[in-house]
């Protein structure tokens, strides 16, 4: 059941980018010791001590639960792990808590409103702790036989087969367990849950359309309840409503359009009913906005409005400008964003690197995309990464070490490093190049 909870969150991880070898693949928790103290190179990060020992804090406040409705910013210049920060903290913070990653600049691309956008994000970011005395089994009915005893006085019998995720199991009925099943008239094909402690049954396939469930694979994993009228052909959806597993989300999950009003004052109504009866607790779970200041004003006043609901996330902001116009205003401020929603986030600055550190990450990321590098196309590597920005060099690793392969070399060297330095430009030859020939581009 904790594994299915786990795929659940591991699927609103997987909701932003799906790479093979992504651009952070390499870190796998921020590298803190003990006392939070950060470890010069551990987990895939390297130097960035002060903010990592920051972000520690932040971790630690997070699983206290301590942080509800707070904002932090990441803020620095391009390239200084901004991103690669909030990553590990996800990494760190573990499948138990629910991790939203989004870029400022998706809220206008979507087919949505920019506040359904970011009510989106800010519900997804959010679980439910299902506790576990009070455990309740969901499946589908395969089979239902109840025996009235001969005479019509006596008590009734019968069997319940269930399907659950992965098994089916056989219930022995009596008393309470077949009032309820006939008070439901629950069928074959229902899908119903089972109170463990009381017995209770209940049907859910009246008010809830069924839909399946899938991982991230794309294997289906269960059937799960989307309330009737919410179902689109060809979607995929989850619930909150996993009445099994011990976490929850409490915002659909998938390529859904815009959610009605109506549906999430039922779902709050669920789930605030489950915390009347001790059944439930809320997990306020991360939301990373990187390029914060591409948001609006709009999205501001929305954001610092959502960050006194008692049931808000911590947001974690990322931003590489300084003083900047706010969208959507002609105003001023520090990193584009408003000074009522500055003034309850917390700043997390990040320092440039010192060649030595851009050695030891592009190093890392060498072994990360399993491309041998001689020492001295390594200095080469970083010579360049420190002139133009560490992407740009991380991407020449793949580039450098294609252009070795194909002169069968097992190792790049320095001349793979210029070969595809000379090849692909960064973004300031770009610009100069633009300038130089201006004249031959349409535009
Ligand atoms: P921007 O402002 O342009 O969005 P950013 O500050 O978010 O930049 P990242 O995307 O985090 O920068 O960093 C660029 C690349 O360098 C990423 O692949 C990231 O994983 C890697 N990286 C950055 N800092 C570190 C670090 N301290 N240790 C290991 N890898 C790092």
């Amino acid at each position: 059941m904790a594994a299915a909870a786990a795929a659940k969150i591991a699927e609103v991880r997987e909701t932003t980018r799906v790479e093979r070898i992504g651009a952070h693949s390499h870190i796998r928790g921020l590298g803190l010791d003990e006392s939070l103290e950060a470890r010069h190179v551990s987990q895939g990060l390297v130097g960035q001590v002060t903010a990592r020992r920051a972000v520690g804090i932040v971790l630690q406040m997070v699983r206290d639960g301590r942080i509800a409705g707070r904002a932090v910013l990441l803020a620095g210049q391009p390239g200084t792990g901004k991103t690669a920060l909030a990553t590990a903290l996800a990494a760190a913070l573990g499948l138990d808590t629910p991790f939203t990653s989004m870029a400022g600049s998706e809220i206008y691309s979507l087919e949505m409103s920019k506040t359904e956008a970011l009510t989106q994000a800010i519900r997804k970011s959010i679980g439910v702790r299902i506790k576990e005395e009070t455990e309740i089994i969901e499946g589908e009915v395969v089979e239902v036989q109840i025996e009235r005893p001969a005479t019509g006085v006596g008590t009734k019998v019968g069997k319940l087969i269930l399907k659950t995720t992965d098994m089916e199991t056989v219930y022995d009925l009596g008393g309470k367990m077949i009032d309820s099943i006939l008070k439901e008239k629950v069928q074959s094909g229902d899908v119903i849950t089972i109170d463990k402690a009381t017995g209770k049954i209940t049907r859910l396939g009246r008010s809830f359309a069924r839909a399946r469930d899938y991982d991230a694979t794309g294997q289906q994993t269960r059937f799960v309840q989307c309330p009737e009228g919410e179902l689109q052909k060809g979607k995929k959806w989850c619930t909150l409503v996993w009445y099994e597993s011990r976490i929850n989300i409490i915002e659909f999950i998938g390529d859904t359009g815009e959610i009605k009003t109506e549906v999430r004052e039922q779902i709050n109504g669920k789930v605030a009913e489950w915390r009347e009866e001790g059944k439930a607790e809320i997990i306020p779970g991360v939301l990373f906005i990187d390029e914060v200041h591409m948001l609006d004003i709009e999205c501001f006043s929305f954001l610092n409005r959502a960050l006194e609901n008692e049931m808000s996330p911590i947001v974690i902001m990322a931003t590489n400008r300084g003083i900047t116009k706010i969208r959507g205003t002609t105003y001023k401020s520090p990193h584009g964003i408003p000074l009522d929603l500055l003034d309850r986030t917390i700043i997390i600055p990040t320092q440039p690197y010192e060649e030595k550190e851009l050695r030891e990450i592009l190093s890392i990321r060498c072994e990360e995309e399993d491309c041998q590098m001689s020492d001295n196309a390594l200095t080469v590597l970083t010579r360049i990464s420190k002139e133009t920005s560490l992407r740009y060099g991380m991407q020449l690793i793949m580039t450098s070490s294609l252009i070795a392969r194909k002169r069968k070399a097992h190792e790049v060297d320095v001349e793979d490093i210029k070969r595809a330095y000379q090849l692909f430009f960064d973004e300031g030859r770009s610009v100069q190049f633009l300038r130089e020939y201006q004249q031959e581009f349409m535009f």
